[in-house]
Formats: C-alpha cells, sequence, structure tokens
C-alpha cells in the first residue's frame, strides 16, 4: 500500500549533526532512505525548521538547509524532487519515492516578497506561517497575546495565494487560522495536528477548525506526537492515535485526513511506531477497522487529491 506522509523535521536533523546519513538505517533518523523504502512511503515533505538553538534565523540559514537537502536527501539515486503535477505523476509510475520540500515558519523571511518568490522557484510549495512562537507575520499557538496577523503578515498571506504556495495553519494562533481563512481563498493544510476535543493541546484543532478545513477541501495531517493523542502519560497506542481518524471522520473529513508523522522532530514516541519503518504497524491497525479502500485514502489516496489539485500544474 502507498503511503505519503506531510511532515517531518529530518532536514533539521542532518543540519545540526553533519555525520547523520540518510542514505543507510541511520538509528538516530527516524527518517532515512531505507526506512522509507521498507514502509512504501511513496511521498514524503521535508520541512525546512530552524531550530530555536538558532538565535537569529536569516535567509542564509534557509538557503543551507536546501544545500543539505540536495546534497544529503537528493543525492540518493532512488529519491525524485516533487515540484509540480508532472513531477508527481512520474513518480507515481516510477520506484522512485518523491520529496516535497515546505517551510516551517515564516521567521528568517523577514517580510521580504523577493524570498518567498526565491523559495518558490527553489521548489517550496507549502509554507506554515509560524512554529509556536510570534515572528513577523503572525502569532504561534503558544504566544500568550493570542493574536493573529501582522499587516506585512497578511501582505505575505497574499503573495502565497497568488504563487501558489499551500499554506500550512498547524502552529498557527486560533486568531490567526480564522483571519486566514477569511484572507486566503484557497484549500489550506494542518500538516502535524491532531483532534483538540479528544486531546486539547494547543497545538490541536478545534472541531471548528476541522470543519473549516474540510470545507475548504483542505487536508488534516494526523500526527503522531504522543501528547497530541492523549494527555495522559501513560504509554500511547496506536488504537489511541485511530480515534483522531475516527474524529475528523465524523465531522465530514473522510475525503480530508492523512498523516504527517513529524517524525525526527519528536523526542517520544507513540508504541510501535518509533519511525518511518514503522508504518506498517499503522496499516494492520487501520485494516482491523476500516475497508480497504478507505484505508488507501487515509494513507495515500486523500495527500493525493489535495495534491494533485493544488501543486502547480
Ligand atoms: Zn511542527
Amino acid at each position: 500500500m502507498k503511503i505519503m506522509d506531510g511532515h517531518c523535521d529530518t532536514l533539521t536533523k542532518l543540519y545540526m549533526n553533519p555525520k547523520l546519513d540518510f542514505h543507510k538505517e541511520e538509528l538516530e533518523l527516524d527518517v532515512n532512505y531505507p526506512r522509507l523504502q521498507r514502509a512504501g512511503i511513496k511521498v514524503q515533505c521535508f520541512a525546512i525548521y530552524l531550530s530555536e538553538s538558532i538565535h537569529q534565523p536569516t535567509f542564509d540559514h534557509i538557503l543551507q538547509m536546501i544545500d543539505i537537502f540536495h546534497r544529503k536527501i537528493m543525492s540518493h539515486p532512488g529519491m525524485s524532487f516533487i515540484q509540480n503535477v508532472p513531477d508527481w505523476l512520474a513518480v507515481e509510475k516510477s520506484e522512485q519515492i518523491g520529496a516535497i520540500l515546505t517551510l516551517e515558519g515564516l521567521d528568517a523571511m523577514a517580510g521580504n516578497m523577493t524570498y518567498l518568490r526565491i523559495l518558490y522557484h527553489l521548489g517550496v510549495r507549502s509554507v506554515g506561517l509560524t512554529w509556536n512562537y510570534a515572528n513577523w507575520a503572525a502569532d504561534g499557538v503558544m504566544e500568550p497575546r493570542k493574536g493573529g496577523f501582522t499587516l506585512k503578515g497578511k501582505r505575505m498571506l497574499r503573495e502565497l495565494e497568488t504563487m501558489g504556495i499551500i499554506v500550512d495553519v498547524s502552529h498557527l494562533s486560533v486568531k490567526a487560522f480564522w483571519e486566514m481563512a477569511e484572507l486566503y481563498g484557497k484549500p489550506f493544510i494542518a500538516s502535524h495536528s491532531n483532534a483538540g476535543s479528544l486531546c486539547p493541546h494547543p497545538r490541536n484543532l478545534s472541531d471548528e477548525q476541522i470543519s473549516a478545513i474540510i470545507e475548504r477541501q483542505g487536508q488534516i495531517g494526523i500526527t503522531f506526537v504522543p501528547y497530541f493523542v492523549e494527555p495522559v502519560r501513560a504509554p500511547v497506542q496506536i488504537s489511541q492515535l485511530l480515534t483522531h481518524i475516527d474524529h475528523v471522520c465524523s465531522l465530514g473529513g473522510e475525503n480530508h485526513v492523512g498523516f504527517g508523522s513529524d517524525f525526527d522532530g519528536i523526542e517520544k514516541w507513540i508504541e510501535g511506531l518509533r519511525h518511518a519503518g514503522d508504518y506498517e504497524n499503522i496499516i494492520e491497525a487501520l485494516c482491523k477497522n476500516y475497508k480497504e479502500a478507505q484505508v488507501e485514502r487515509f494513507l495515500y489516496g486523500n495527500w493525493q487529491r489535495f495534491m494533485l489539485a493544488n501543486l502547480p500544474k
């Protein structure tokens, strides 16, 4: 069964530790080529996330991470860079694994539209506006003042729409979420967030937010962060993760839900989901509860439909 995963922080790990090797079964990389291959992951999104340990994030840091993406990930002969619909279709017809480049947080962009256009030219196809805190564009979910967009942030949002870059609302404050839903006319995603009514963490989505994403033909990536699945400290099981899929479906999202693992961005894992190679355990659990056609949609088909509709033609 084919799989697409909507978010991982593997690039950040490769940036922080140059010794790590994506090409081999590197234990410290949740996502590496052998694990993607073994799991049957057909398309993986790779986020450019500038770690909190970088105190003054600049555009140069973003460029360094794109350089790493090419030197360390795309250098594997089994990987293909997906920048548009024809790339996607070519990957589907081949044995290749597709990679989509995304940006998590506009912090380093300093309100510069030229930077944004350059990122588009370099193949960045989805942008999360914030990480957890406020930046020049908008507030993140953990920012105590719970604000929305700045004027400059709204300008960049319009530019994202014009250019056809997909907006990702994971990490965005509730106020900024609704401002964005007003201002941005295209379908949007939450690449790695769960259902807040099952686990009331600020990183999760309310039922109203989930419904808005569904209504706008967007996509939600259910994420493997244990404390976004269950508020308790006990080890979290895959069956509990699947209750978030059930919940999105109960809100009418059967065609708008998939997975966004957040692998390599987490330090705690769900039981049986330690790395990308463990996707088979999700498949097994899904097959016990859903029809085959539904399982196929959750793992791949919904992301596929969204990407074919929203990547550049
Ligand atoms: Zn994240």
